[in-house]
């Protein structure tokens, strides 16, 4: 991705701002050439890691002065000290219009109906979902997650037109409605599904049981939450919004930039932020950068869908296994469905992995061990225990699903 002019005159203007007053990047860029001329120069910036930003507990990231902060929001961290983000009242006005920018790129108007199903809280999901709807001047329907019972009845009654969920949520709640026979009072269009990495197999099931076109929103909480970029009707990659935020695609291990469409890093830049502004955020998500126009005719460029997060990668007898080559794995064997666990033990001295795969209702239980197993050795290396299990035996969430489950420290 080249750097545009626009976009290199933002960050050399905010890089001065920053580095003129006490904050984090102050301290951070110390020693560092700022007054940046070229792409490359700015290439040679530090990174800016996870760990910074929990060492800035709680308000370290904090850049402009207490009276214009009028939020927080704090990253789930499933680990250690939680991030917080604090945010002025145009980083809430621009997350908002960026958001509205994603739900027009799905096609939808202030006509529609949207029921938010993912949490409201410190976490910035629910509520990124709400202001964008609200500026759209459609109708929101802010369910938070849980009580299937009370989703659907909403979902009936409201005349939903429009879901927003994580992909196993959506699952969830399309099994839900299959199983209670009740697919014709739904009158759900689209579903815009965000925070999770899916597979092509998940994303056909949901469709068509919910009967909806599917768009993948991306974002994390450390640059404004979800809503950064969408996908279109082309199913091509995410468009991002690059007036908003400028990304670099990084070689994980060298953090060198690679050519684009080639996997790596995602690292994010933020140009307009004031409450907390990130300079070359590493964000863990892999993917890469779609080249050429996209058939829809947007000027914004595009990003793959998440193939993986830098940390989601296991090592398994010198093989590096993501999780998204299991879901491919997985979705070219007939009878195996979108859904499955991977668990690693440490046994006798030795690394051994089970596998275990949601077989569809008239799958051949045994026909289906033996393909997964020879496909699993072909196409990621290594040999595996694979045991089938009935469809919904595997759990569900409302949040992030984890699927490998690594037992061995
Ligand atoms: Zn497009």
């Amino acid at each position: 991705m080249k750097m545009t002019d626009t976009q290199l005159e933002i960050i050399r203007n905010q890089l001065k701002e920053l580095t003129s007053k006490d904050c984090f990047y102050k301290e951070k860029l110390k020693g560092y050439n700022i007054d940046i001329h070229s792409q490359e120069e700015f290439e040679q910036l530090p990174f800016t890691w996870k760990g910074d930003l929990r060492e800035a507990y709680p308000l370290g990231l904090q850049a402009v002065p207490d009276e214009k902060i009028v939020r927080i929001h704090s990253s789930s961290g499933t680990t250690g000290t939680p991030v917080i983000i604090p945010y002025t009242q145009k980083d809430v006005d621009d997350w908002a219009e960026m958001f509205k920018r994603c739900y027009e790129v799905a096609g939808l108007t202030n006509l529609d109906r949207i029921q938010i199903t993912p949490g409201y809280g410190l976490w910035t999901a629910g509520i990124g979902f709400q202001i964008g709807a609200e500026r759209l001047g459609a109708m929101a329907i802010p369910m938070g997650p849980g009580n299937t019972d009370k989703q659907l009845r909403m979902m009936i009654d409201l005349k939903s037109t429009v879901l927003c969920a994580t992909s196993s949520y959506a699952l969830l709640l399309a099994e839900e409605i299959e199983k209670r026979g009740i697919g014709d009072q739904i009158c759900l269009k689209k579903g815009i599904i965000g925070s999770e990495r899916w597979g092509e197999k998940m994303r056909k099931r949901i469709a068509q049981e919910l009967g909806v076109r599917l768009y993948d929103i991306y974002g994390l909480t450390e640059v404004y939450g979800p809503g950064i970029g969408i996908s279109c009707d082309y199913e091509c990659g995410m468009h991002m919004w690059d007036d908003y935020i400028y990304f670099e695609i990084v070689n994980p291990k060298t953090g060198e930039v690679v050519p684009d469409g080639e996997m790596g890093e995602l690292v994010i830049t933020t140009l307009r932020k004031e409450g907390a502004p990130l300079i070359r955020y590493r964000t863990h998500d892999l993917t890469r950068v779609i080249p050429g126009e996209c058939p829809c005719g947007s000027p914004y460029p595009r990003i793959d869908t998440i193939l993986g997060r830098t940390d989601d990668m296991v090592k398994v007898k010198g093989v590096n296994i993501f999780p998204s080559q299991i879901e491919e794995m997985l979705a070219g064997v007939h009878g195996a469905s979108s859904e499955y666990q991977f668990m690693i033990d440490h046994l006798n001295g030795r690394d051994i992995c089970t596998l275990f795969v949601e077989a569809e209702p008239d799958a051949n239980r045994y026909t289906l061990e033996i393909d997964v197993q020879n496909n699993f050795k072909n196409k990621i290396g290594i040999s595996v225990i694979v045991k089938p299990v009935d469809i919904g035996e595997l759990p569900r969430s409302e949040k992030k699903s984890t699927r490998v489950f690594d037992n061995r420290y």
